[in-house]
């Protein structure tokens, strides 16, 4: 494969990139960048590999978007698609109907959820979740007799979506430029980001100084406007910013203090990336909602769930009302067999278990162990299967290239180039490999990212 370059014309590209350029409007792409070069097309896939058009393997080390935990080519989940829609393709769940998928996967969710949080809500997608999530809690403040507790507080970088909940919650700035006015009452306060933003305080002094910044933002606006606070345990498309030890345990003092619900969105953390079932798991955060998807059917079809503590369910459930919000896949039966087996397979073949113990560890130490004082790594973090890296253009002074470089675009092209799927988060790159993945694969992960800083580095030079 040719490294990157805009100079293709577009009689080089195959049919299927020919017509994708005619007809398909792709999400978050740059597409007079996409035309130029013509869209990578992946035909087929297997355990942790996929394939191009070409015929080119290349290690899947972002799980598709995060999402893939089983790795691909899960004959049981084929099967349990097969299945379902042979039996009932399709039934919804309002008006006083459900279906066994349904109900069964809601229990499974249960089991595996923390705390109290044992009522299921389903969605499509972890946008839809989080839209259910801010209905959901500032609803709950009007069924208190108190609907003017409606601020939603959340962090700038955080991505929660791109429907206009999603994209007004989160803290992209580039998204907030787009398809405007946002949602009103939602703010913001600093992510807890310790190596891009802590100066030289100490890493627990700063987790503490981000975290009362929610303080601060709930004094603020007035406690008694306050209806929950938003956050992910990692932040995953944020450029994995893992907080420091001291940030979550000071988040849930405040949010008690002040009575703020806590809302934890897990959508990427969720279903054993982080080495145990969810993020709040890792980091003893105790929700009172929180949001899933992706791993939650390994990516295989979309679903979504909102998974609601006795606190916010009790109250809805005194009402003799309708909580009118829903869709019409809410629970779709073929999405839901096909997660159902997505948690039977994480639970017989003791995934979470294995990342939490052997793998998990196994990548944080290769991958570090692999970039002994890289020059263009400035800092590694992560926990379980999950990684971000900082590249700096000088490692002492933490001087960051020009963005005008793009110097993730280029590392991330070079890793396209040699057969690997790494993300670049503007100049983080981050790694988030299926669950499934086994130690000579890290192995074979860890020397590839080796390879495509080295060839980034000369790239920059
Ligand atoms: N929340 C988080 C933390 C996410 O990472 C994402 C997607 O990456 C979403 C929500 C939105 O999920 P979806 O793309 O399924 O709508």
């Amino acid at each position: 494969m040719s490294h990157d370059s805009n100079t293709t014309t577009a009689t080089s590209h195959s049919s299927l990139q020919q017509s994708d350029a005619r007809f398909h409007l792709h999400p978050f792409t740059n597409t007079t960048r996409l035309n130029n070069k013509g869209a990578r097309v992946i035909t087929h896939a297997d355990g942790v590999y996929i394939w191009d058009e070409q015929g080119h393997k290349i290690l899947d080390g972002m799980a598709g978007l995060w999402c893939v935990n089983l790795g691909y080519g899960r004959e049981e989940l084929a099967e349990a698609a097969d299945a379902q829609m042979r039996t009932l393709p399709y039934y919804n769940t309002f008006f006083q109907t459900t279906h066994g998928p349904a109900v069964e996967l809601a229990e499974a969710i249960a089991s595996v959820t923390p705390g109290d949080l044992n009522r299921i809500f389903f969605a499509n997608s972890g946008s839809e979740a989080i839209d259910t999530v801010m209905r959901l809690t500032r609803h709950y403040w009007a069924l208190q007799g108190k609907p003017w507790r409606n601020i939603l507080i959340s962090r700038e970088n955080a991505y929660h979506g791109s429907t206009i909940g999603g994209t007004s919650l989160g803290g992209m700035s580039g998204m907030h430029k787009q398809g405007g006015p946002l949602v009103p009452n939602i703010e913001r306060i600093r992510q807890p980001y310790w190596y891009g933003e802590g100066g030289d305080q100490s890493e627990e002094a700063f987790g503490l100084l981000a975290a009362r910044a929610l303080e601060e933002k709930i004094l603020a606006v007035g406690p008694d406007n306050v209806a929950a606070f938003v956050a992910e345990p990692i932040q995953g498309a944020g450029g994995v910013i893992v907080p420091p030890a001291s940030y979550w345990p000071e988040i849930q003092r405040i949010c008690h203090k002040y009575d703020i619900l806590l809302a934890v969105d897990e959508v990427i953390c969720g279903f054993g990336r982080t080495g145990n079932w969810f993020g709040s798991d890792t980091f003893n955060i105790q929700p009172d909602i929180m949001s899933m998807a992706k791993g939650l059917s390994s990516g295989y079809l979309p679903i979504a769930a909102v998974a609601v503590g006795d606190r916010i369910a009790n109250t809805l459930m005194a009402q003799d009302e309708d909580f009118n919000h829903g869709f019409t896949y809410s629970g779709h039966p073929v999405a839901a067999a096909v997660a159902l087996k997505t948690i039977d397979i994480m639970k017989n073949e003791h995934i979470v278990e294995q990342v939490r113990d052997n793998t998990g560890p196994y990548f944080q130490k290769t991958l570090r162990e692999s970039l002994p004082d890289h020059p263009l790594v400035g800092h590694i973090e992560g926990t379980g299967l999950i990684a971000g890296m900082a590249l700096v253009q000088d490692q002492a002074s933490k001087t960051l290239f020009p963005s005008t470089l793009d110097i993730g675009l280029i590392c991330r092209d070079h890793c396209f180039d040699n057969g690997l799927i790494m993300r670049a988060v503007g100049s983080r790159m981050v790694l988030s490999p299926p669950l499934v993945i086994n130690k000579a694969e890290i192995n074979e992960l860890c020397q590839k990212v080796r390879l495509c800083l080295d060839l980034t580095l000369a790239s920059a030079q």
